[in-house]
Formats: structure tokens, sequence, C-alpha cells
């Protein structure tokens, strides 16, 4: 067992309201400058949509992530030694189009256009070129499914759909969508890593931050198209990739990451994760329908006292493995088994995870008033409004088995707390559809607290960084980093 630690965050996708503010708090912080105007380190999108760059998850366009030929893993794109044979030549990059062609306003226009007959305008002009623009995409242009006949039919999550079920999802009183912010995952198995030919990204071993070294990097982008998240940028100004580095000066001095502090609906949880680096190679083989709990199991117990020798033999601190305990992330992912990754298919091993959003039809418009029907008042996870193909698809690999799970778990909790505070179902009703979903009551309060009710420090539990300690291991990481991102071979120098 080689235990490793990484800092992890958990998104509560039914608490999220798409407000942005994430993105313009990241935005604020790290990209507001030349070169960087069109990264969204931290972007919302709607679902079903095609989101930002367009249709980023379609890897027969962007070979991103990895695939297994023969029992062997290799990345989509090739392997580095290939890549660095060809380095001019990459095809499968986002083009400004798939972005958007960044803007701003003339807004001196405003004050100093000469009197006229009609109000001045301050008109859309162009980041790239200085010329006026007819601004006709950006990062949210599919935003609450605005022009959904054009961006969210393409989603390509809904390749899983028939046609019925697709027609059903778009009629109009059935509409229905939710809100999936994203920033780099921070992956076990980075494919941005392992196709940078300079070896300019790098995990770093003491938390499992995935950055990218502005000295090392070159600028030849094949990081871009083997993200297949798509959260790594070329900034044209300076030549080189950027990315989101989960705020880690800000984590250093025990300041929440900016998205995080900035999240008005506080769905965003983050803690420490224990790892076994060992599998990570076997795990990210596994085939599609198992790969959601084989990543699972590659978390480990931080009270097993075996983890724990493990642990401190790697050079983690006791500060550390306490924390870990204590981890909202690990309550989520590994004792509740209620958030999942995003595209585990891809075979990065993402570390963020989501709890899938719970939307159930609640009821139907019978003569223009609201009717329940024969439902109960939170419904049932097969009448969801998203078909649960749909949902595997995005959450669990197409395992719909794992997501319906975790929704069902979710809708008993609610139901629960329904009968205990409104009566209108009995705790005893409620506590069988608890038991039939293999959630005990104490499990139900505990998640209940944790979603509905949670203070900031249950929502952030980080540890004490000894960054001083960990520069020197990080420097040895990158000279010893393999051929693949599955290199980081060195323990990390941690602890009192
Ligand atoms: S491959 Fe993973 S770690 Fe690398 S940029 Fe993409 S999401 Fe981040
Ligand atoms: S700030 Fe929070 S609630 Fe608002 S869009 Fe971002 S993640 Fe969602």
């Amino acid at each position: 067992m080689d235990v490793r630690a990484q800092i992890s965050m958990v998104f509560h996708l039914d608490k999220c309201i798409g407000c942005h503010t994430c993105s313009l708090a990241c935005k604020n912080v790290w990209t507001s400058r030349e070169g960087a105007e069109y990264m969204w380190w931290n972007n919302v999108e709607t679902k079903p949509g095609t989101g930002y760059p367009t249709l980023w998850e379609d890897q027969t366009k962007y070979r991103g992530g990895w695939e297994v030929k023969g029992n062997i893993l290799r990345p989509k794109l090739g392997r580095r030694l290939g890549l660095l044979s060809n380095i001019f030549f990459n095809p499968f990059l986002p083009t400004m189009d798939d972005y958007y062609e960044p803007w701003t306003y003339k807004y001196g226009q405003l004050f100093n256009a000469p009197q006229a007959d009609d109000q001045p305008t301050a008109r859309a002009v162009s980041k790239v070129t200085g010329k006026f623009l007819d601004v006709e995409a950006g990062p949210n242009w599919d935003d609450d499914m605005s022009g959904s006949s054009i961006y969210a039919r393409n989603d390509i999550n809904l390749s899983a759909l028939t046609d019925a079920e697709r027609e059903a999802l778009f009629r109009t009183e059935q509409m229905v969508f939710f809100y999936v912010p994203r920033i780099c995952n921070h992956c076990l198995n980075p494919g941005c890593v392992a196709v940078c030919p300079s070896g300019a990204i790098y995990k770093r071993a003491e938390d499992g931050v995935v950055v990218v070294s502005q000295e090392k990097c070159r600028g030849w982008r094949f990081c871009v198209s083997g993200c297949p998240y798509k959260k790594t940028y070329y900034n044209w100004k300076t030549g080189k990739s950027e990315k989101c580095m989960l705020c880690y000066p800000r984590i250093e001095t025990g300041q929440p990451s900016s998205c995080f502090h900035a999240c008005v609906g506080r769905i965003r949880y983050k803690g420490l994760l224990l790892y076994d680096a060992e599998r990570i190679e076997s795990v990210a083989k596994t085939p599609d329908a198992g790969l959601v709990e084989a990543q699972r199991s590659l978390i480990l117990d931080p009270n097993d006292e075996r983890v724990v020798a493990a642990a401190r033999k790697n050079g983690i601190g006791d500060d550390w493995i306490s924390v870990a305990r204590k981890s909202p992330v690990y309550k989520f992912v590994k004792e509740w088994g209620i958030a999942l990754p995003l595209h585990a298919e891809f075979r990065t091993l993402p570390m963020l995870f989501y709890v899938p959003p719970v939307l159930p039809v609640l009821a139907s418009n019978t003569n223009g008033s609201y009717d329940l029907g024969n439902r109960d008042f939170f419904g049932k996870v097969e009448d969801s409004r998203v078909p649960m193909k749909y949902m595997a698809h995005l959450f669990s690999a197409g395992n719909e088995e794992i997501v319906k799970k975790a929704l069902k778990k979710l809708m008993a909790v609610r139901a629960y707390q329904q009968a205990k505070s409104v009566g209108n179902l009995s705790v005893g009703q409620a506590s069988a559809q608890l038991a039939e979903a293999g959630c005990s009551t104490d499990e139900a309060e505990a998640i209940f607290r944790m979603t509905a009710l949670p203070r900031f420090e249950d929502r952030f539990v980080l540890p004490p960084y000894h960054r001083e300690e960990a520069i020197e291991t990080t420097t040895e990481t990158i000279k010893q980093k393999g051929e693949t991102g599955l290199g980081f071979t060195r323990p990390p120098k941690r602890g009192p």
C-alpha cells in the first residue's frame, strides 16, 4: 500500500443555483489579464447542454483522456515520445469558435459621444482583433437552456437515450435542466500530465494539486487536448499553458479556494482524502461498469490502523491523518456513496466529486392546476425528469445502478426529514424507504446536517501545510516522473 494525500472537493448539485459567482471570483483573482480573457478555470454549465468549450465531452473530437488497448493503458492522444516527434502538429485542439472570441465594450463611447438624437451605445469590440464584433457565442451561451433546440440537443450525453426519451426530455412542460460547475479535477491519473512532452505539468506530491510550471512549459498545447475536461488553457500572450491550481497559495495559508469562498449556494465541500497510489494503474484499466466502484476502492479509510501505519511510513503526519478523518469529502464519497466522479470513463481518476441532482416529477399540470396525482410529494427516482441513462452517462460511466442508488438515498433522506417535520408521511414509512435505500436513520441525520445545515468548518476541513518540507519532494517528483501521469514515485516528506 502506497498511501498518498489528496485535497479534494464535492459539489452538491441540488444546491447550485447557477449564479456564476464562483466563475467570477476565480476570474477576478486569476485570469483577469491579457492572454487569459477566454479562460474560465471555473465555469458553470447548464445540462443538458454542450458546455464550454463546446462539446468538450466528445473525445472523438479532442482525443482527451485514456484508452485501454489489450490491457495497456495509454493516452488517447498518443504517448509522449510520439508527440515529441510531432510537436508542431496537433489537430485535436479546440478552436476559438469552440471557446468564443473574447470581447469588451467601448464604454468611453457612452460618455464621450457627441450630442445626437439617439442614445449612445457601447458596441462589443473583439479583444483579439480590436474590431467591432457581433457576439454570437460565449462561455455560457446555452445557460438555462437558452437556445436548447440548437445547443442542448447536441449534448453528447443524450446519445444514450432513445428518440422517445429525448423527445420526452425536451417536451416543453417537462423541460428540465441543472447546473454543473467545473474546475480542474486534479486527477490521480491526469491526462494533461501524461501527454506533456516537456514535463511541465506535475502533480504535487504532498497534496495532489496539478500545476503547470511556467518556466518549463513550451506552449506545445498537448495538455489542452490530453485533458478530457478541457481544463488547461493556452495563454496566447505568454505562450504558456495555464490551469486551475486549486488556489494553492490560499489553501496553504488556511483559506478556501476563491470559488469555494464565493459560492452562494454553499454547494462546495473541501477535505482531504488518503488513497493508494499503488493501484492507480489497475483501477484506471477497470471496465466502464466497474470504474466508479474501483475508484472508490482506491480511497482509504483513515481510521484503519494499517492505512495509518502506511501513511506514517510515507511521511504523512498525524495532523494530516486526523484531518482526513474529519473530511466531508470522505463522508460523501466513501461512507455515504452519494458523490460520484464526472465522466469516470475518461480514466483520469478525477478527484472532485458530484452529488447528482434529484429531479423527480413532482406534479403535473391538469386543466391549469397543480396536480400531485397519486405521487408522494417528492416523487420517485424512477419518475425522474432526467432519464437515468443520462445521469449515468455523466456520473457513473454508464452504470445506471450506481447513480440510481445515490439518488434513492438522497430521496429517502428527504422523505425522512419530511416525515419528521411535515408529518404527511409516517416516520415508519420513511424509515422503510431509508432501509430500502440502504441508509440508517443516523446516516440520514448526518447527510441532512451536512447538506442542509453545514457550518463553514464542516464544509472546509483542510490540514495545516508544511510547504517548506514539500518543496524538496516536489522537485524530486518532477525529476522522477515517468512517462505516464502515474509517475509520482517518492513518498512526500511531511509532518512534524
Ligand atoms: S486531466 Fe485532470 S488534472 Fe489535468 S487539467 Fe484535466 S482535469 Fe485537471
Ligand atoms: S457560486 Fe455556487 S451556487 Fe453559484 S453557480 Fe457557482 S457553484 Fe453554483
